[in-house]
């Protein structure tokens, strides 16, 4: 067998793919998958779809690339009026990249540009949250606080002022306000000591995505950020790379609890997975300002080509015409029900949080304490390959340093039928007694031998 000239991260016995329709994906070998986590939570109108394709050939007849300083193109000025509607105008300008990691580093780059414009060029530090995920690029990465990313790149990056944000599993406050006031009560500390008119942005996702496990936050604590900036006048910037564009059943995450950020950043569903298109959302206030001033000093090549925004388009009107966030919230809950049945068969099963179709498993070895499993016992990994096996994409993270166990999301494609996410909850359900027989209960047997061993030795 020839080696293949592709390093990416991947066990010697991957599947390669053949073709999808609907839920599901087949390899070359004719096994069956269901996509239970839309790729990269990216493919979230099913795979195969005609009405994205034939608005891409079509696009694609038309014509496929022009540069955005040379042309303004039909798709791109519908596709940012669509997103413009999707926030109820609380964000009235458009900026299109190819990827989240784009995204984010043009959000953060539209925000220092602001307070340069407006002469406050001492603020310099972002705000961010860890564990989080923010991109790959430097400067996503630098407001990423995910350790085994980071690691190499520390002394590299421009970095963050990293603060806790809410986990309402692992906390040990009295109650959840009190939590949520100590988180804020951290933050403030934090800027106060790095100086409030340092301050460039503080950077969030609503629901956190792979490295938190579909963490959320409250009203509370978002109303606390808003105050949070509006006191040291800097901007809220809310990640919804991921769970943006319909995700948790509403258009945006943070529109359920009804606190809207200043800049707000979003790609990977917004293409369906049929074409890399990003978006990064702003105030005008913003815009202008920076405009003004002579420009935005940034931009990526394929930024906003017709064949992008036509796919990008053609998904948003897939999800209007067809009602999808209806069906994400109903199988959302539906999701949620089986998801919490199965944690109450298995007790290392320690968390299940998340909304609409963005589900987080996050695996304890100890329910009370909530301790991890050993991070060499790879049971990230291991529940992968069982639901792989069992016919099931799960989205995997390993354990984070006692901030998380291992966890995985589910995050089916938002067409999934009732009866789909029946199958979807009982080839995970196998998946998860294979875990406990083949991985969980020697694990806990030879953890238990060597502690015995270690007390009568
Ligand atoms: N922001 C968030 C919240 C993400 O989940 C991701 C990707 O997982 C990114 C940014 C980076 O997006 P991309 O992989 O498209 O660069």
């Amino acid at each position: 067998m020839t080696t293949s000239p592709l390093f990416y991260q991947a066990g010697p016995d991957m599947p390669e793919v053949s073709h999808g329709r609907g839920v599901f994906l087949w390899d070359t070998h004719g096994k069956e998958y269901l996509d239970g986590c839309s790729g990269a939570i990216s493919c979230n109108l099913g795979h195969g779809r005609e009405d994205i394709r034939d608005a891409m050939l079509a696009q694609l007849d038309r014509v496929a690339f022009t540069y955005r300083t040379q042309f303004e193109n039909a798709p791109a000025v519908a596709l940012a009026h669509a997103l413009v509607e999707m926030t109820e105008g609380e964000l009235e300008k458009v900026f299109f990249v190819s990827s989240g990691s784009e995204a984010v580093e043009s959000a953060l780059k539209l925000a220092r540009q602001y307070f340069v414009a407006r002469g406050e060029s001492q603020r310099r530090h972002f705000v961010s949250l860890r564990p989080s995920y923010h991109g790959s690029t430097l400067g996503a990465l630098g407001i990423t606080g995910y350790e085994p990313l980071e690691a190499p790149f520390v002394d590299i990056t421009t970095g963050s002022i990293k603060v806790p944000g809410p986990d309402f599993y692992r906390h040990r406050d009295a109650n959840r306000d009190a939590h949520i006031r100590r988180v804020l009560d951290e933050t403030r500390v934090r800027i106060e000591d790095a100086g409030g008119d340092t301050i460039i942005a503080i950077v969030v996702e609503p629901v956190g995505g792979a490295s938190t496990g579909a963490r959320l936050v409250n009203k509370t604590y978002l109303q606390g950020l808003r105050a949070l900036c509006n006191e040291f006048g800097c901007l809220l910037i809310f990640d919804e790379v991921l769970c943006g564009v319909g995700r948790t059943g509403s258009w945006f995450a943070y529109q359920q609890w009804g606190v809207a950020p200043d800049l707000l950043t979003t790609a990977k569903g917004l293409g369906a997975g049929y074409y890399p298109v990003g978006a990064l959302l702003a105030r005008e206030a913003v815009v202008e300002t920076v405009m003004a001033s002579g420009g935005f000093q940034h931009g990526h090549t394929y930024a906003g080509n017709p064949l992008a925004c036509a796919t990008g388009l053609a998904a948003v009107e897939a999800i209007r015409r067809e009602h999808l966030l209806d069906n994400v919230n109903a199988r959302g809950h539906q999701l949620q029900q089986g998801l919490e049945t199965l944690r109450s068969r298995y007790p290392w099963i320690g968390d299940v949080r998340g909304l609409g179709l963005l589900w987080g498993v996050e695996l304890v070895m100890d329910p009370v304490e909530k301790t991890p499993f050993p991070a060499a016992s790879n049971l990230f990994a291991r529940v992968t390959s069982l639901a792989k096996e069992e016919g099931l994409l799960i989205y995997p993270r390993r354990t984070l340093n006692g901030l998380a166990g291992d966890h995985f999301l589910v995050s089916p494609p938002f067409i999934i039928s009732e009866s789909e996410t029946t199958l979807l909850l009982e080839r995970l359900a196998r998946a998860l007694d294979r875990l406990d027989r083949e991985v969980v209960a020697p694990l806990l047997a030879e953890l238990a031998a060597s502690t015995a061993n270690g007390i009568t030795g």
